[in-house]
């Protein structure tokens, strides 16, 4: 079997949204398509792939090193031995061919991006979901039918005050989300405290007996604090018993992660922006992260794809941590299968923003903060209207 063709194509996601670091104005979306040579009810199999939001679309990248490569490797050294398939793992060291080690930066998702095509195509190929063949193959516990979503939102936009912000929040959860995520970090303390305390009396309205309306939820600064600011929000988010608090400082900073680690003790979240099983070696080494209550939010579609993200488990086990500790960054199908064929704690839901790469299948409304996966083959990309009417928009 072999690759017949590779398109790309580059999407505006633009928006007004902001967070405590970038607004969203330019925003795009690198996309994929590998076409192979296998055919299935009279058509060939392809694979799509795409990135998450938050990095920029990466067609130079592609352009001038991880396609040609692909494109220029022979049949024979892509290819499954034990299955007549594509090999992921050949494909990604083909991919990564002639790069140096460290650096984790945009190629990550380049490679991201190529990576989701070819377990979509390889899914595809054997004709069961994502999901199955993950757990078939990587005996990381059962395939889950149900997996655990929160709405992440809470953006700044201008000209928006807390009541529409508290509209917003309302909106996710009755649509039947339990835990919602809203930004911090683009206003003063006294400020997001302000909206924090909003959000929390609409929770307490929603909230069943015996819980408290932090626990449900999330506050994210997207890497804006020093360490003294993020000690000062801790110092005041210590006892409201938040869901998570969210990405405080640089992503590399594990010592600033570590000092606030020993000020605040409710559960952290953060990893997103963290690219390589190195990366979250070093995170989980330094960051004095607490694996019985913290979460890590590495996300597959940024960070060199599923290949690196089961070593990137591997690197957990070796530090006892738990997949379960996982909940990774971008709301898409893509990571809603790894959730449940790794044994993952969760995945992000953008329901307002981001769309069509936010989302999950047509068919699968959310209830009590779960999703359904379906039956589809590969990532279900076919099972959501919006995102296919998008690649066959730029790919026929
Ligand atoms: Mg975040």
């Amino acid at each position: 079997m072999k690759i017949l063709q590779i398109k790309n194509s580059v999407v505006s996601i633009a928006s007004e949204i902001q967070n405590a670091y970038i607004d969203f104005s330019k925003m795009t979306v690198s996309i994929v398509a590998i076409v192979t040579d296998v055919i299935k009810d009279d058509k060939p199999v392809i694979g799509y792939g795409f990135h998450s939001n938050g990095r920029y679309a990466q067609a130079g990248l592609l352009r001038e090193r991880f396609l040609p490569r692909l494109i220029e490797a022979k049949p024979e050294n892509i290819v499954d031995d034990q299955r007549d398939n594509l090999d992921p793992f050949k494909i990604w060291d083909i991919l990564m061919t002639n790069e140096k080690p460290g650096g984790h930066g945009e190629r990550s998702v380049a490679v991201g991006v190529l990576d989701m095509a070819v377990w979509d195509a390889v899914a595809k190929i054997e004709e069961k979901p994502l999901c199955r063949l993950l757990t078939e193959r990587f005996d990381k516990g059962k395939s889950e039918k149900e997996i655990f979503v929160y709405a992440a939102g809470g953006y700044y936009y201008p000209g928006k005050g807390t009541e529409k912000l508290v509209k917003e929040m309302r909106g996710y959860l009755e649509q039947g989300y339990k835990v919602v995520k809203m930004k911090i970090g683009a206003a003063s303390l006294s400020e997001d405290m302000q909206r924090i305390e909003a959000v929390l009396r609409e929770l307490e309205k929603h909230i069943d007996s015996g819980e408290t309306p932090g626990s449900r939820l999330a506050v994210d600064a997207n890497g804006r604090f020093d360490l003294s600011t993020a000690l000062a929000y801790a110092r005041e988010l210590q006892p409201l018993g938040l869901f998570w608090y969210e990405e405080a400082g640089d992503p590399l900073d594990y010592h600033l992660q570590s000092e606030l680690s020993s000020a605040y003790d409710k559960p952290f979240a953060t990893g997103e922006n963290l690219f390589s099983h190195q990366d979250v070696a070093n995170l989980l080494r330094y960051g004095g992260l607490r694996p019985e209550k913290d979460y890590l939010q590495m996300d597959p579609a940024l960070a060199y794809g599923l290949v690196e993200y089961l070593r990137m488990l591997d690197v957990l086990a070796q530090f006892n941590w738990s997949p379960h500790n996982c909940i990774p960054h971008g709301g898409h199908q893509f990571a809603l299968h790894l959730a449940a064929g790794l044994g993952l704690g969760g995945n992000e839901s953008y329901p307002g923003v981001f769309q069509p790469f936010g989302g999950f299948a047509d068919e699968t409304p959310i209830k009590n903060s779960m999703v359904r996966l379906t039956d589809h083959p590969g990532v279900g990309f076919e099972a959501k209207s919006d995102l296919m009417d998008l690649f066959h928009t730029h790919f026929n």
